[in-house]
């Protein structure tokens, strides 16, 4: 036995059963009127017959709505809509992404699950969404730790000819430093969630905004020596506001430290660099979503590796894509 024996992960009713138990864990509701009362269990329908099929495909977990007459399925409305790939394999996918630290590339996903690169491409995306928390209660709170960093990955799609100090750009040093690089900004809150942001720029300004819009005023924020961050106590952002200087060695004094919000970038550069490679700049915050969302649910955490697919599904709902391109 392994955990790919699951039922679910091969056989298409099982699949749908998994899902549902999910999706709807008090009884089906109906995505078109939002009826929860009665609805009809579709049984034996089957597809129209086509070259490939010339007798239909089963039509696995088919209900007819008894309020609007409607039929749906558990995808409709939800982030596998629209798409043939069975659910069966959306299930695998979901788990080989809630249970690959640094993340699956699309080209695996394609080798794995026998779908073409662009479909494994798509599926990819839409998990992602799936991924995606929207959370809004801000971190942190009286006596509370919230560590903030900034970090800068891949290149911005028009670099600047302008240094951030203003100077311009030499020949080869074009497109190099901080200026035309894509900048993320972290905030862990000690011991518990990451939210990452990826801002045009890393401003003083844009800094303040995230910390005023996602840190609880009584907090004590920790970050490095950086000048991004110095008026925050200032400006009644936090409670108090207390730097280790990287610059002189130092890393951790007493419980101050920044070394969290570390981890989440390395582990978040590793997998960009080793795992997915190219990202359009368009796409940064979905993998962003990616990697908060697996810190949020880790091991560390006590989530395992199922729970945190199971997640996955749960976030399915209510998010629909519609990409038109692969790239
Ligand atoms: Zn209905």
């Amino acid at each position: 036995m392994s955990i790919f024996s699951k039922k679910f992960f091969h056989d298409e009713a099982a699949a749908f059963a998994k899902l549902e138990s999910i999706v709807w864990p008090d009884g089906p509701t109906c995505p078109h009127c939002g009826n929860a009362g009665k609805i009809y269990e579709l049984k034996g329908v089957r597809s129209k017959p086509s070259k490939k099929n010339p007798e239909g495909v089963e039509r696995h977990g088919l209900k007819k709505c008894a309020e609007c007459r409607k039929q749906f399925t558990v995808r409709v409305g939800t982030v596998f809509e629209s798409s043939h790939v069975p659910l069966h394999k959306w299930l695998q996918a979901a788990y080989l992404m809630a249970s690959s630290k640094k993340g699956v590339s699309a080209h695996q996903m394609h080798r794995a699950l026998e779908v073409t690169y662009k479909t494994a491409w798509f599926m990819a995306h839409r998990l992602r969404e799936a991924m995606r928390s929207g959370a809004l209660d801000p971190f942190g709170g009286e006596g509370k730790v919230v560590e903030m960093d900034e970090t800068y990955f891949g290149t911005i799609d028009n670099p600047s000819t302008h240094k951030v100090t203003g100077g311009e750009f030499k020949g080869s040093r074009l497109g190099r430093g901080p200026s035309n690089k894509r900048a993320v900004i972290s905030l862990v809150e000690r011991g518990g969630q990451v939210r990452s942001f990826h801002v045009p720029k890393a401003t003083r300004a844009g800094v303040e905004k995230i910390v005023a819009e996602n840190v609880d005023k009584e907090s004590r924020l920790h970050t490095d020596e950086s000048q991004l961050y110095n008026k925050t106590k200032q400006k009644g952002l936090v409670a108090d506001h207390e730097t280790v200087r990287h610059s002189a060695d130092e890393y951790v004094r007493g419980d101050v430290y920044s070394n969290s919000v570390e981890n989440y970038f390395s582990v978040f550069k590793r997998g960009m660099r080793g795992v997915y490679q190219h990202c359009a700049e368009k796409h940064l915050h979905r993998y962003l979503a990616e990697y908060d969302f697996r810190y949020n649910l880790r091991s560390g955490l006590g989530v395992n590796d199922m729970e945190r697919t199971d997640a996955v599904l749960t976030g399915i709902s209510g998010k629909r894509l519609t990409y038109q391109t692969a790239d």
